[in-house]
């Protein structure tokens, strides 16, 4: 079977998007083509960032390919999928100008996951498949009945037809991918990188994924939720094959980069420099210390709130007072040049006390946010306290609520984000 993947080319106009807009390796696309490839298929896989090919040429190369199907992703990359923009205007447009003429298509991502039917409606998509997709999409090119595939959805009719819960991917036998070394030498942003000396290419690895906490913010229930830490000789085998491409930084999208002791100590002996997120509280000194020589450059924690009542709040389950996260930082920081510790607006933080934490963090090296808003994700616990299981109108609520929450927005995003439907005009069936 000949089966097309397609990051498409992602703009964020008017969007309340609030995560890096430069582009980043395709990874869910990556596991779901070594499957494919192993099936014996003929598989294309396009990413409209890393080959400067806007919606219309991605469909063009598609249509050129005449594929049996076509799956395309709502968020750009897994390193997103937890903070994806909520409308469906970039996918949504790639289909528009593919009118038909990529076989049966399906969607993979975030919406499809929590909210199947306005996802399957908006897109007119064939099948969504629910939670991580690897091993849905290979399951999907094994089958011409695709009732019989676990995990998805379709319409039948006006009505939904669900074929299971969300997928959970075993994840830890994944083997090593490889890139085209032409998307790797287009690959030049180093993500959330801030140091001055930035040497070779970038690229996106995944150590883990899922996260063992419950924050009520964090949109990973449908999908990256349970961790699980992949076997090591996969993870060092991936990044020799991107340090022989010419890559000489990684970032780890793993929700949360835990003390790997095997993994730092592999580092300390290759020429790649890396980022992480992770969560300061877990750290030990001696650990941080090991991890600034294995080569990390970057360290976004996930503070969230600067007081124990806010943490609280937010669920963080975090055993340490401000104090001593603060001290952690700043030790963090004395072994890896760029440390940030973000920030969450939290109503119940006290202005004056995030501005005395902010400023004893900042005058010791370690870079702290301006509190950010929350936007209740479908698949968030928030979102789920605030008006219960996600239904056809999720995201449009959690839209509203949230441009009517805030009058400023972060740096990053646009100060005059636009409703949903306004958003989704132009290129999706409402
Ligand atoms: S620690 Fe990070 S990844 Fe884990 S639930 Fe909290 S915000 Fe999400």
């Amino acid at each position: 079977m000949k089966v097309a993947l397609v990051n498409p080319f992602w703009t964020y106009e008017h969007s309340i998007y609030f995560g890096c807009r430069q582009p980043h390796l395709p990874l869910e696309l990556g596991y779901s083509k070594a499957m494919l490839e192993a099936d014996g298929h003929d598989v294309l896989m396009l990413d409209g960032q890393l080959q400067a090919l806007d919606n219309a040429a991605l469909a063009e190369q598609v249509a050129s390919f005449a594929p049996d199907m076509t799956v395309v992703t709502t968020a750009p990359t897994y390193l997103f999928w937890r903070c994806a923009p909520p409308e469906l205007r970039v996918p949504g447009e790639f289909l528009n100008h593919l009118a038909g003429r990529g076989g049966r298509t399906v969607a993979v991502g975030p919406h499809g996951s929590a909210t199947p039917a306005p996802t399957l409606r908006k897109l007119g998509v064939d099948v969504v498949v629910r939670g991580e997709c690897e091993e849905v999409v290979a399951e999907l090119a094994r089958q011409s009945d695709w009732s019989k595939v676990a995990h998805t959805a379709s319409l039948q009719g006006d009505g939904l037809a669900c074929n299971g819960g969300v997928h959970v991917s075993p994840f830890v036998d994944h083997l090593a991918l490889t890139w085209p070394s032409d998307w790797i030498a287009a690959h030049g942003h180093h993500h959330h990188r801030f140091d001055t000396v930035q040497k070779g290419a970038g690229a996106e690895v995944e150590a883990s994924r899922g996260c063992p906490y419950n924050c009520s913010f964090c949109a990973k229930i449908d999908f990256r939720d349970a961790y699980r830490r992949r076997k090591h000789d996969a993870i060092v085998a991936e990044i020799d094959g991107l340090i022989a491409q010419g890559v000489g930084y990684i970032y780890f999208i793993d929700e949360i980069f835990l003390p790997q002791k095997a993994l730092l100590e592999a580092l300390v002996d290759r020429d790649v420099q890396f980022g992480v997120q992770t969560r300061i509280d877990l750290w030990k000194p001696e650990l941080l210390e090991l991890l600034g020589a294995a080569g990390c450059v970057s360290i976004e924690a996930g503070l969230e709130s600067l007081t124990v009542e806010g943490r609280a709040m937010l669920a963080k389950r975090c055993r340490l007072d401000t104090e001593d996260l603060a001290a952690l930082l700043i030790d963090a920081r004395r072994n890896v040049p760029f440390v940030q510790a973000n920030l969450i607006g939290v109503v119940e933080d006290d202005p004056a006390l995030v501005d005395y934490w902010r400023k004893h963090l900042i005058d010791h090296g370690v870079w702290a946010n301006e509190p950010v808003p929350l936007y209740p994700y479908p698949s968030s616990p928030s979102y789920r306290e605030l008006w219960g299981e996600p239904d056809d109108l999720a995201w449009e609520r959690a839209h509203e609520h949230y441009l009517a929450s805030f009058r400023s927005f972060s740096d990053i995003q646009d100060q005059r984000p636009h409703a949903l439907a306004e958003l989704e005009s132009s290129c999706c069936n409402h």
